[in-house]
């Protein structure tokens, strides 16, 4: 970096002088202390195996890591949960903030003594929880470079190369996930603008939001104002599966398409209705098949239904890779008919979707190798921050119509007019989001693509597909367990069987006792789901969640024996 610290110092020093005790840190404090923050980092990523050079120490000893460093340090990491009581930290912090400054020395040692015992730690090789919430070193240092520039994005104006950049290395990475040209946004350096795009937002969860939104506003727009006029809004009507995300349901509440997430007492598949008859709005949630799929057959039903009652189907949202179980739902189908309604489809590719980067992978993830299905989609999503070695936040948002959704959200304060919006050669992303300011995300991501190479982000997926694989193969090498779904990409939901003469309410008792044994261990951490099971009641089940930047065989292999372990003593644990 070309910045001479003494060439900043041109402004007289005094003639601003502050009148209180504000004091910046200076320049050798600010080294000292960020020196000792990266330190801390990487001391913690070393002992978690997350840097190339500690790949021995984690493979002989993944259970539990420690620090010898004298100074500021992670501590030592004896469990992968956090063993942090309720209040225990709210106990422990003033009730006020400090009048005088306090030194770094203070601020450290309280990270050290009250904060790291409160942090799970998601960046342990023994974390399957969830879905992962990858971090990287170069994503970290993108994020500093981020914060360090503070940057508000909002619009191109306010920052060109935050705008740009994230143009860029969307476009990169729609190529490399094989999306179709639809989502794009230019098909050469320096082109016009396509019809389609892309922006980074904060979450999946955001972008189903946004989706809806732009959904809503083509729907109107269509329908024209005698439809809805007369303080008589039409219904409007929202579609996803039972295994949906939660966000789809919190989206259409936002929105006020939806009450809330209670189920209309009519009618078991509709969630929140809001308003009568032809009037009523809300959400539908289709049931799935076995693999965890929305049915299609009762998707369309349940449109057409709403269209003879004069509802109007405003979106579709359809799932690549359920969270609780990665069920994927048939985008050609959903395409479909929502091109038949002239409703919006939206993909929710929030884990699987990063998968796509892998060729061979694409046909699990959308259905088609050649990804042809998502030329029905109106828009996609996947979050390069769950599998993707870029640290939260950051979901890839892609679009095939940007005027429709810009037409939704854009709104021009006169103290935000300036000449590049004006002349329409420019990109506000203000426009696509929420929130008008936004943050230098594209840094990270750039800095992870790079670093990294595709064919390194190819082959750290590949590695998880192939543990997944390798764990299944364990659940079906014993006979006590079994598989609870179909394994899906690098997901594993297991459970065990119910023994002779248990009832299913004992069996889920049974393998919620086996969770908390193995998760007790410190070793690792798993969490469950509770799948439909057809006409039997939903069953408790164990989900291994593989895609941990650090996680390598030798962490499968060990969870895998904890839990076999687990298993054998749990007639002594009741
Ligand atoms: C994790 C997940 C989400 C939510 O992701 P956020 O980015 O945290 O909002 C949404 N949909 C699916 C299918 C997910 O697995």
């Amino acid at each position: 970096m070309k910045v001479d610290p003494t060439q900043q110092a041109h402004a007289t020093p005094h003639a601003h002088a502050p009148a209180s005790d504000f004091r910046h840190m200076s320049r050798e404090e600010f080294l000292h202390a960020g020196g000792e923050v990266l330190a801390f980092i990487a001391d913690y990523y070393q002992a978690l195996g997350l840097l190339s050079d500690a790949v021995e120490a984690t493979t002989t000893k993944p259970s539990s890591v420690s620090f010898a460093r004298a100074s500021f340090t992670p501590g030592e990491v004896t469990s992968v949960r956090s063993l942090s009581k309720p209040g225990d930290l709210l106990g422990a912090l003033p009730m006020h903030a400090p009048t005088q400054p306090e030194p770094w020395r203070a601020l450290t040692d309280d990270v050290e003594k009250l904060i790291m015992p409160g942090v799970t730690h998601w960046q342990h090789p023994g974390f399957f929880g969830f879905f992962p919430a990858n971090a990287s070193p170069p994503s970290v240092l993108g994020e500093m470079l981020s914060a360090g520039l503070g940057v508000q994005g909002m619009l191109w104006a306010t920052s060109p190369a935050c705008t740009e950049l994230e143009i860029r290395v969307l476009d990169w990475l729609a190529r490399l996930a094989g999306l179709p040209e639809r989502f794009w946004n230019q098909s050469e350096p320096g082109g016009a603008f396509l019809a389609g795009g892309s922006v980074i937002l904060t979450t999946a969860s955001e972008a189903v939001l946004v989706a809806l939104v732009a959904a809503r506003k083509r729907a109107l727009d269509r329908l024209g104002p005698t439809q809805y006029s007369d303080n008589a809004p039409v219904g409007m009507m929202i579609y996803t599966s039972s295994q949906a995300h939660s966000s789809v349901i919190k989206a259409a509440m936002v929105a006020g398409l939806c009450a809330g997430p209670t189920p209309d007492a009519h009618d078991a598949n509709l969630v929140g209705p809001i308003g009568r008859g032809s009037h009523q709005s809300g959400v539908r949630l289709i049931p799935v098949d076995e693999r965890g799929a929305m049915r299609t057959e009762l998707l369309q039903a349940a449109v057409e239904n709403d269209v003879r009652a004069g509802r109007v189907p405003v979106l579709i949202c359809a799932t690549a890779g359920t969270t609780a179980s990665m069920g994927f739902d048939d985008l050609h189908a959903a395409g479909t008919l929502a091109r038949t309604h002239s409703a919006w489809l939206h993909v929710d590719g929030a884990m699987a979707g990063v998968a796509s980067i892998c060729p061979e992978l694409r046909k699990e993830v959308w259905g088609d190798e050649r990804c042809e299905s998502l030329n029905l989609a109106d828009s996609v999503c996947f979050n390069p921050h769950k599998w993707m070695l870029t640290n939260f936040d950051c979901d890839a948002f892609y679009v095939a119509d940007r005027k429709a959704l810009t037409s939704a959200l854009a709104i021009a304060p006169s103290y935000l007019k300036n000449a590049a919006s004006d002349s329409g050669a420019v990109v506000d992303y203000r426009d696509w989001q929420i929130a008008l300011g936004r943050r230098f995300r594209a840094l990270k991501l750039w800095f992870v693509m790079r670093s990294y190479g595709t064919s390194g982000l190819q082959s750290f997926i590949r590695e998880h597909i192939r543990l997944a694989q390798l764990f299944e193969s364990f659940v079906r090498s014993d006979n006590r367990f079994e598989l609870a779904a179909p394994r899906g990409l690098s997901l594993v939901c297991f459970r065990l069987k119910p023994t002779k003469g248990q009832s299913a309410q004992q069996a889920d008792g049974m393998n919620a006792k086996l969770l908390e044994a193995v998760n007790a261990t410190g070793r690792h951490l798993l969490t469950h789901a509770v799948l439909p099971a057809g006409a039997l009641p939903a069953r408790y089940v164990l989900r291994l969640s593989i895609g941990g930047s650090a996680t390598r065989e030798v962490h499968v292999r060990s969870v895998w024996e904890d839990i076999q372990r687990c298993a054998g003593t749990l007639g002594t644990l009741s």
